[in-house]
């Protein structure tokens, strides 16, 4: 059984999709192993996002991504970490299609309502980046 972490992120929480969001993931019966919802520091922000630091819009997504409270899942599930992503949509906004979520709810790419772990070895850092604790 796979794991993969998701962040409803600070528009999703501050649009109330907090539920629309987490019930296609059960729709799908993915099981929610942890869940809770809080601020990102500035330098968890920057260690997530670190592959982008130099892009111009590095930035604007620090701010937008430590701007309020997020929400951060553990999924399981076969083949999770593909199957979200597929979930999720594409990163370009031009791109991702109606029926996924950010296809059907966000109208930015930087402010796109979701993250997902891209990769088995991303989702292994990116777990123990957000749930520690375990
Ligand atoms: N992003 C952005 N502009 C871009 C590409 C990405 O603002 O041109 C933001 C967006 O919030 C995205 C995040 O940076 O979700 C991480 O980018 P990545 O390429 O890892 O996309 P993702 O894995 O989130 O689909
Ligand atoms: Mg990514």
């Amino acid at each position: 059984m796979e794991q993969t972490l998701v962040i409803i992120k600070p528009d999703g929480v501050e649009r109330k999709l907090i539920g629309r969001i987490i019930q296609r993931f059960e729709d799908k019966n993915l099981t929610i192993k942890e869940m809770y919802q809080g601020v990102i520091s500035k330098d968890v922000a920057e260690s997530h996002y670190a592959h982008l630091k130099d892009k111009s819009f590095f930035p604007e997504l620090i701010a937008y991504m430590t701007s309020g409270p997020v929400v951060c899942l553990l999924l399981e599930g076969n083949d999770v970490i593909a199957l979200v992503r597929q979930m999720l949509g594409a990163t370009n906004i031009l791109k991702a299609v109606p029926g996924t979520i950010r296809g059907d709810f966000a109208c930015s790419t930087t402010e796109n309502i979701v993250h997902a772990s891209d990769s088995p070895e991303n989702a292994a850092i990116e777990i123990r980046r957000f749930f520690s604790h375990l």
